[in-house]
């Protein structure tokens, strides 16, 4: 995506009369708008600012400064006002009434070309339908780089701080508004005497408490390593060979950066733990988009959740983006209904493809079936992996892991006869039942025995038993599509 200054300058040198900025913090993009005036040649032009409570404020026109009526207010802008950048706030809220709509679309036609510019501030991008050609839409949820750089700067200067620490402190600040970092740095500041570990530290537990705040993303504690997934060697060698391709050294030696995974295959084989390990391997913080959150509506439409998702992570890049269930955003669109999911699919395919963030996107799905040739086709996703069920030598690792997470000696055990008798299983039921055999034995006060396993085991039914027709179905239809997570010769199914 484009910074907010970007979008500007296209929509300026466009000649679109109506330019539209979405943000939530109004006196940043109005500052922004400010900068833009002042450059403009031969000589600066003036921006006048309306509001809904106070009309015309600043530098606005005297016979109006009273009277906050929005249609007088553009009727004025349309007759009398001279060349300039107005900005008008709240509009958005008299979108359902037609006399405004009509007066804002005769307005924008009649400035067009005459050095007058509309300039509306809106939380969202709903616009009305005859307002759209009229229209450019500037989304800009977050500071750019060089806007973070210029307020951290004028904080620091005082303190003599060196650029790394700027640096640092620019890089950590990401996906922040300007607001939270001025908050921010005069508390810490004042707290401070020197940019220590726990100063950083701070910065960071701030930052996390920043993206929960926004709701869709959600931000995943790093947890588990490489050393907590069982098997998926194939995948496993993917991830390790490209830990160090999100460096500074890597980017200035120029290579090119992976965008994307797709992993799909069944339930409960370690999906969702390979993508944690990938961030983790290579020091990225996680962030996890739950496409039903994006469909439920509660933070507005799907469309928009969706590019406020992407653009929250772009903000905070370098970054691992986790698309949980990514089927959910594309089913109805392979089944060729139309709508905001066929808008929702079309925009991330074209993301995926066009943007130059430093975001890797982790995608996980099960209902693979479901997803259509345009998702898995090559230039997309660096590599589509299938994680099938685990076999004889991977349910061995895993048990292993397990065991010892619950904290009793895997060598204790007879590993291929407990491996053997859990074949057709997935990691997620070798672990349920060792956390069971283990819960039993700790009543009796005692660690679980060889046979306490088998006989925990012996009452699970997996999955694959009741499900070994879509299991079939699933295995042939990634054949020909995704590369297996496993070196194909070690399975034994
Ligand atoms: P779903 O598609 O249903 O979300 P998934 O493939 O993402 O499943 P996970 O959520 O990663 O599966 O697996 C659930 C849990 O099972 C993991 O947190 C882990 O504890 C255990 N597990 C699964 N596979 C493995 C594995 N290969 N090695 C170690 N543990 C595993």
């Amino acid at each position: 995506m484009q910074t907010a200054v970007e979008q500007i300058r296209t929509a300026l040198t466009s000649a679109y009369p109506v330019i539209v900025l979405v943000g939530p913090e109004e006196s940043r993009l109005e500052a922004l708008v400010t900068r833009f005036a002042n450059a403009a040649r031969p000589e600066p032009l003036p921006v006048v600012s309306w509001n809904c409570a106070d009309g015309f404020t600043g530098s606005g026109p005297d016979e109006t400064a009273n009277d906050p009526d929005p249609l007088d207010a553009l009727q004025w802008v349309a007759d009398k006002g001279g060349r300039g950048l107005y900005i008008f706030k709240d509009l958005d809220s008299y979108f359902d009434n037609p006399r405004l709509v009509r007066r804002l679309r005769d307005t924008a036609i009649k400035i067009r070309n005459t050095g007058k510019f509309l300039f509306l501030m809106a939380p969202a991008t709903e616009l009305p339908t005859t307002l759209k050609p009229l229209s450019y839409i500037v989304v800009s949820l977050f500071p750019d780089e060089t806007e973070l750089r210029t307020t951290v700067a004028t904080f620091l200067k005082p303190r003599n701080a060196s650029t790394d620490v700027l640096n640092r402190l620019v890089t950590a600040l990401k996906g922040m508004s300007l607001i939270e970092v001025e908050h921010l740095m005069t508390r810490l500041l004042a707290h401070y005497q020197s940019f220590d570990e726990d100063f950083f530290n701070e910065v960071l537990a701030e930052k996390e408490q920043v993206t929960r705040k926004e709701g869709i993303l959600e931000f995943v504690p790093p947890a588990e390593g490489i050393n907590d997934i069982g098997g998926l060697d194939q995948l496993k060698t993917w991830v390790q060979e490209r830990s160090d391709l999100f460096t500074p050294e890597a980017r200035e030696a120029g290579l090119p950066i992976p965008k994307g995974l797709l992993l799909m295959g069944m339930s409960g084989c370690g999906k969702s733990l390979a993508v944690k390990v990938i961030a983790q391997e290579w020091k990225l913080p996680l962030f996890r988009l739950d496409m039903n959150l994006v469909f439920a509506g509660v933070h507005g439409s799907p469309e928009w959740v969706f590019h406020r998702a992407l653009q929250a992570v772009e903000a905070i890049a370098p970054a691992v983006l986790w698309i949980d269930e990514i089927e959910m955003g594309v089913a109805g669109y392979h089944e060729g209904q139309t709508g905001a999911l066929t808008r929702i699919f079309s925009s991330f395919l074209t993301w995926m493809q066009e943007h130059r963030a430093e975001v890797f996107v982790a995608a996980t799905a099960n209902r693979i079936n479901l997803l259509p040739a345009e998702i898995i086709r090559k230039g997309r996703f660096d590599q589509v992996f299938f994680v099938d069920l685990p076999n004889q030598e991977e349910r061995k690792a895993i048990l292993e892991i397990h065991l010892r997470r619950q904290g009793v000696n895997p060598a204790n055990y007879d590993l291929i006869l407990l491996s053997s008798a859990t074949r057709g299983w997935n990691g997620a039921e070798i672990e349920q039942a060792v956390i069971s055999a283990r819960i039993t034995a700790h009543a009796k006060n005692s660690h679980p025995t060889q046979s306490d396993l088998l006989r925990t085991f012996g009452k699970i039914i997996p999955l694959s038993k009741t499900m070994s027709e879509q299991l079939k179905a699933i295995r042939s239809w990634a054949k020909t599509r995704a590369v297996p997570a496993t070196t194909p010769e070690k399975l034994d199914l």
